[in-house]
């Protein structure tokens, strides 16, 4: 039986972006950053743009919904909503943990002002002094995410080792979103930091990627990835030198680069 084919909707930006977000522009399925994804119309009707219908795929695992085989579809609707869900989960849960260490020392070196009521000291520290107080945090925490990455390199395993720089590359990421609020709000690409640099990470392991796989998509074999994401992480690195650099560039009481040393050395 042929189904009616039905009329192509296009996909609401604000739903679109909503969705690219969630999935932090990967793949639900194979999960292989940098891959190039479309968003997949979980029943097939173009025309519907529920978010419980669409789901972000690459163009590998987007063909396993189309192909059939003996017990039908290799990847059919419910097993597509199914990583979808176990995926966006994960995507919070990663960028929470990541946040976590990338804020805390924010908030302890708030705490640190001498007050007897801290919290009302700390809402009057101006947004200046906060931004280089946790500034001069950052080496540390650049440092700390490399000592829990470090046990998983040295493990020697692809899928352990690339978890550990996703880990330190979601870190890096974090730093910059709370970077972005010394900015205008929406200042980058007038959308909100954690949106803007989501992007701009997906973009950068698509660039790496592609020069990884110079004869074609999939030429590359494994160490594609590995190789792309380190190289993510050490563009990620610079975006926060150059987004330190930006802020703090004539600050006095801040010696730019002696930060920038100790942001280089933490690696
Ligand atoms: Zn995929």
């Amino acid at each position: 039986m042929t189904r009616m084919a039905k009329d192509r909707v296009p996909i609401p930006p604000e739903i679109a972006a909503e969705l690219l977000f969630a999935s932090d522009h990967t793949c639900c399925v194979c999960r292989d950053r940098g891959r190039a994804v479309q968003i997949h119309h979980i029943d097939e009707d173009p025309a519907n743009n529920t978010k419980e219908n669409l789901s972000v795929l690459c163009l590998l695992c987007h063909n396993d919904t189309q192909i059939k085989g003996g017990f039908g579809r290799k990847l059919d609707a419910n097993l597509v909503t199914q990583y979808r869900d176990d995926w966006h989960e994960r995507v919070v849960i990663r960028r929470d943990k990541a946040d976590e260490l990338a804020a805390l020392r924010l908030a302890g070196s708030v705490v640190v002002v001498p007050s007897t009521e801290p919290e009302a000291e700390a809402l009057m520290i101006p947004a200046d002094e906060a931004l280089v107080t946790y500034v001069k945090t950052l080496p540390s925490v650049l440092a700390n995410g490399y000592s829990i990455a470090q046990p998983r390199w040295d493990t020697g395993i692809t899928v352990e080792m690339l978890e550990g720089t996703y880990e330190l590359i979601d870190l890096v990421e974090q730093m910059l979103s709370h970077l972005a609020s010394w900015f205008p709000e929406n200042h980058f690409g007038g959308q909100p930091a954690p949106e803007y640099f989501s992007q701009y990470v997906a973009t950068r392991f698509a660039w790496h990627r592609a020069l990884a796989e110079p004869d074609g998509v999939g030429t590359g074999g494994t160490i594609v990835g590995p190789v792309a994401s380190m190289a993510v992480l050490d563009d990620i690195q610079r975006a926060v030198d150059e987004i330190v650099c930006s802020l703090l560039w004539e600050r006095e009481g801040f010696s730019l680069n002696a930060w920038r040393g100790e942001w280089s050395q933490a690696k």
